[in-house]
């Protein structure tokens, strides 16, 4: 017999059949020991950007830095982009600390305590909002993710996309419907998640033991992987960065860089990289390309060291596909750089935020 999410019924033996299973199953993570709203946050800012196993360490390493939300505030947002370096998406580090000094310099160092209060602030969408307000104060809000909404798609056989807006509201309905019988609101949220993220997987689901599997509409039907239904995605936007990397050997041996900080609205604000000409297609060689005014004169004075063709980084909605021209300048001749770029030693180098792509070849070819 399928459930049917409008019958309270149903709708309470859902919730507390998925409890039962967290209570047997849930894996034994550092921020479900905690009821701090700060931490909680943290972790889901965390995990929204990748995997438990690889998040771990990241959460522990800024809870060791930042034990508390004013710990944050005070930080500077260079340091807090470091400790995110390689999860990406960098905004969302910025955001979690200026969230951080607004909290401080307008609470007190108080969160906000409830799910409407937590949705103004700057980065907290619906979903973390539910996550904090359930998890940290016990409200009676559900969480609608990913893994929610493939759980309630299986189960109840929903076959709306969920990509539009009226799916969403569909499956927010019914995840109020489902929170409004749950035995304890944290718990609940807490097992679909984990639910959808160990046993009811987007590639093989465990439906064998599974404790729904008599429920479930997919399984009864065998359309587990047919559900939930997804539009495509938008084609991924292919760029071409061709990195000039001008480099000096000062008298004392050692190696400066030349570096530039990222401004304007773009991937990787505020991190560092090298001088970039972006291009429409490929081009592999110096003379493919065309320079601006202000770096010809150091192109063709400096000798070219070395070139890799390497670098593709799969952003959600771009690829990035890199070249390096690593140019050696002569240190007897002045070279005005363009005063985007400023020399750096490569220890400082080691120091600024870079995207991955930047650290992984400056680390092979300085390191
Ligand atoms: Fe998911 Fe399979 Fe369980 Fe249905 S029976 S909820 S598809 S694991």
């Amino acid at each position: 017999m399928n459930w049917q999410s409008d019958s309270n019924a149903d709708v309470t033996a859902f919730a507390a059949t998925l409890e039962q299973w967290y209570e047997r199953h849930k894996r034994d993570l550092p921020w479900r020991h905690t009821r701090d709203p700060y931490r909680i946050w943290l972790s889901e800012i965390i995990l929204q950007q990748t995997r438990v196993a690889q998040g771990q360490p990241y959460y522990e390493r800024f809870v060791d830095a930042y034990p508390t939300v004013a710990d944050m505030a005070a930080a500077e947002e260079r340091d807090i982009l470091r400790l995110w370096q390689g999860l990406g998406y960098y905004s969302r580090a910025r955001n979690l600390h200026q969230t951080a000094k607004w909290i401080t310099s307008e609470r007190e160092g108080k969160f906000p305590g409830s799910n409407r209060e937590l949705l103004t602030l700057k980065g907290i969408g619906a979903y973390t909002a539910a996550a904090i307000a359930s998890f940290a104060f016990g409200e009676r809000v559900p969480v609608v993710d990913g893994n929610v909404y493939r759980v309630l798609a299986r189960v109840f056989g929903i076959t709306e996309d969920i990509t539009t807006t009226a799916a969403k509201k569909t499956f927010a309905q019914r995840a109020v419907d489902l929170m409004a019988h749950a035995p304890d609101p944290a718990t609940y949220n807490q097992a679909i998640m984990e639910f959808g993220a160990i046993q009811c997987t987007p590639v093989s689901p465990d439906c064998l033991l599974c404790p729904v599997q008599q429920q479930c509409v997919a399984f009864q039907t065998g359309r587990q992987h047919k559900l939930p239904v997804k539009a495509k995605k938008a084609a991924v936007r292919e760029r071409y960065f061709n990195y000039l990397v001008f480099y000096q050997t000062d008298s004392d041996g050692q190696q400066q860089v030349a570096m530039r900080e990222r401004t304007g609205k773009d991937i990787w604000q505020s991190l560092f990289d090298f001088y970039l000409i972006e291009t429409d297609e490929p081009k592999h060689t110096l003379s493919d390309m065309e320079f601006p005014g202000e770096v010809q004169a150091l192109v063709h004075g400096g000798v070219l060291m070395s070139l890799q063709v390497t670098g593709i980084q799969l952003l959600s909605h771009q690829r990035v596909k890199a070249v390096f021209h690593l140019i050696e300048l002569p240190t007897d001749r002045d070279m005005a750089l363009p005063t985007s770029l400023i020399w750096y030693s490569t220890a400082e180098i080691g120091r600024l935020p870079k995207p991955v792509l930047i650290t992984t070849y400056f680390e092979r070819t300085f390191g």
